[in-house]
């Protein structure tokens, strides 16, 4: 089986149609495949889909579902979570009907101050520059902020699965801190405990590596191997902004899968998470 629950498109910041990623995964045997818009957000921003077009996005994957009943579709929201910032997930779920919904943080919240930290993003220049303005460059001060931000969400909002859980690192480049220093695997160990408590699913976010940004997954291979030991369920999201990135390090990420001994993956089945081996 081979599934995809993390996509973006036109409705949001993806650059192709809809239609577009449902033709390719299909030349690609896709078997599941999730479109993921960046949920509405009450701010100026060129990233996430109107509240307004909700109906029109929920109603264009219905149609392509009727055309391609060879692949199931589903339709779900990447929510961003900025605690007093963003809408509770819940608010989502309450206006329509969400096969899923993936929780991530993408702009970190400073302790003191309105201006969010972007962490996103292909310009190193913007997060240096909010390390240096929001948290007078302490770098350990500010990855812990982002850290707790993502603990306050796990444990305050409902959703599936984790976006790029460690994506904090990825312009860090190993300039500011290395992901083996204690104080930040405490951070990690937390963040890991309190997935297994929440029941979530983690994905393995390909994004990074075919976009030249990180040289690893999202999270790093020394994380999956506490997933499994933790028997954390895991997926794999290409966080695709085009077609043509639908299926890039896949089998790769299979390989990191299996290569930290985990046998089963999480897949939708009659609107509950199961699990599947043949992969
Ligand atoms: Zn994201
Ligand atoms: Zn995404």
């Amino acid at each position: 089986m081979k599934c995809n629950y993390h996509t973006h498109n036109t409705f949001c910041d993806g650059k192709e149609p809809i239609e577009a990623f449902v033709k390719r995964a299909s030349e690609l045997h896709f078997d599941h495949l999730g479109f993921s818009s960046h949920a509405p957000v009450d701010f100026e921003n060129s990233f996430a889909i109107a509240e307004s077009d909700l109906p029109a996005y929920l109603e264009e994957i219905k149609r392509q579902q009727s055309l391609h009943p060879e692949l199931q579709l589903f339709a779900a929201l990447e929510c961003d979570f900025v605690p007093d910032v963003t809408h509770p997930f819940d608010y989502f779920r309450a206006q329509h009907h969400f096969n899923y919904l993936i929780g991530g943080v993408h702009l970190v919240k400073p302790p003191h101050g309105s201006d969010l930290w972007f962490i996103d993003g292909s310009k190193q220049e913007i997060y240096d520059e909010g390390l240096a303005r929001l948290f007078d460059n302490n770098i350990r001060k500010a990855v812990t902020a982002f850290w707790e931000q993502t603990f306050e969400m796990i444990e305050t909002q409902h959703f599936d699965i984790i976006a790029h859980m460690d994506k904090i690192k990825m312009h860090n480049r190993d300039r500011f801190f290395h992901e083996d220093e204690q104080w930040y695997r405490v951070l990690v160990d937390h963040a890991v405990s309190l997935i297994k408590k929440y029941n979530l699913i983690v994905e393995i976010n390909l994004r990074g590596l075919y976009k030249k940004r990180c040289n690893t997954f999202y999270p790093s291979p020394i994380i999956i191997q506490q997933l499994a030991k933790a028997d954390i369920p895991v997926v794999i999201s290409s966080d695709a902004h085009k077609s043509e990135e639908l299926e890039l390090f896949y089998d790769e990420a299979v390989k990191a899968i299996r290569d930290a001994g985990i046998q089963q993956m999480a897949c939708l089945k009659n609107g509950q998470w199961t699990s599947y081996s043949d992969f």
